[in-house]
């Protein structure tokens, strides 16, 4: 099956038994009735498993070319699952140019529980060699990064993940499995912040993970259980609902994102434009090779490199939400170095290209001629 049919009916024969609905329920139960101890019908408790999550973890293993599928309450409690398959002692090595919640999750409460991060730039997969040692049990890669559109290089990290014998997890939020599917380049783990493009109404907060391999889906499925950090029905049937027209919207975001881009890229206020699908981009060939288009995130600096201009163009802006998130229909334009990065010392952000002027837009699936009077009238 291909992807865009894949994207409505993966996983989803015998949704509802009963009534042949087309969408499955919204099961808003905490449990189900037993014949005898133990004799019920698939589900014994909602956090263990309920069917609306069960059908979207079927869609989400679907699209993802896995086997296993798990939803969470938000993305960085699918990444907390993941950290959990670790102990004390053991050591990570992940990109540098993190999500910031990711970074600070890494960084603060996991780093307590012993766990070692190593945080390096991996545009040259070959850095993560030098940091791999017998200790190391995952290397944790996001591509493209944010706010930089960095892009790093998927099946090199799975060759040395594969040749150290360390578990490898992609960040796949920016892309989705539209763009890029990081299992079939040898990841063994997926992660998403559903709350983003697969959701894509940023109507709701979800998490999730996909793998192919039994013994390690046990693990995190155990996890899951244990730990508990589930979502609900109801926001299960909204990001279903959301994966319905992943594709369609996806290809509008990256036909609008190129538009932007190229935009800006000859406008003579702006100074650098990050967009992978730039041939100017420093790994627009890796973009090129793992992806089959450049999606909708799209980040510029201004000439003179002034906060005040970056916050006036920010402010001006009407078609654009100043906004934190991303991947949902609407445009949204962000300043990392006030907002999302505020907390991060300026030499520090500086060093990773988090700039004064640096604005960083989510594309959005409206019409593309509005975006471009827009972004006209706010930068002048
Ligand atoms: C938003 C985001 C996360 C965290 O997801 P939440 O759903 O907000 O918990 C992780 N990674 C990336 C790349 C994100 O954009």
């Amino acid at each position: 099956m291909k992807f865009n049919t894949k994207a409505i009916h993966g996983g989803q024969h015998d949704i509802d038994p009963a009534y042949g609905s087309v969408m499955p329920p919204i099961y808003q139960t905490s449990t189900y009735s037993q014949s005898t101890p133990g004799g019920h019908k698939g589900f014994e408790y909602s956090r263990s498993g309920n069917p609306t999550r069960a059908a979207l973890e079927r869609a989400l293993a679907s699209i993802e070319n896995g086997e296993f599928g798990l939803a969470f309450g938000s993305g960085l409690a699918a990444i907390d699952a993941v950290m959990k398959l670790l102990k004390p002692g053991d050591e990570v090595v992940s990109t540098n140019d993190l999500y910031g919640g990711t970074y600070r999750l890494f960084s603060t409460i996991f780093k307590d529980f012993g766990i070692k991060f190593h945080f390096i730039g991996m545009e040259n997969a070959e850095n993560i060699e030098e940091y791999v040692n017998d200790n190391t049990k995952l290397i944790w890669v996001e591509t493209p990064t944010n706010p930089m559109m960095n892009i790093i290089d998927i099946e090199a990290c799975a060759k040395i993940a594969k040749k150290h014998d360390v578990l490898l997890a992609v960040d796949n939020t920016f892309a989705t499995p539209y763009l890029q599917q990081p299992l079939d380049m040898g990841a063994d783990i997926v992660m998403h912040s559903a709350t983003k493009y697969l959701g894509g109404h940023s109507d709701v907060v979800m998490g999730s993970l996909v793998v192919k391999e039994k013994s390690l889906a046990e693990r995190l499925l155990f996890i899951q259980n244990a730990s508990g950090a589930v979502c609900g029905p109801q926001d299960s049937f909204l990001v279903l609902r959301g994966l319905k027209t992943l594709h369609v919207r996806m290809q509008r975001h990256c036909e609008n994102g190129k538009m932007v881009a190229e935009y800006l890229n000859n406008h003579p206020k702006i100074e650098k434009v990050y967009w992978p699908g730039l041939s100017s981009h420093p790994n627009h060939d890796i973009a090129k090779k793992q992806m089959k288009d450049f999606g909708g995130m799209v980040s510029f600096t201004t000439k003179g490199n002034n906060y005040k201009d970056a916050i006036a163009i920010v402010e001006r802006l009407k078609v654009f939400t100043l906004a934190e998130s991303l991947g949902g229909v609407e445009s949204l334009a962000g300043h990392p170095a006030s907002m999302t990065h505020a907390s991060i010392p300026k030499e520090e952000r500086e060093k990773t290209g988090v700039v004064d002027s640096l604005i960083r837009l989510s594309v959005g699936i409206e019409d593309g001629d509005d975006l471009i009077e827009d972004l006209k009238q706010a930068i002048g």
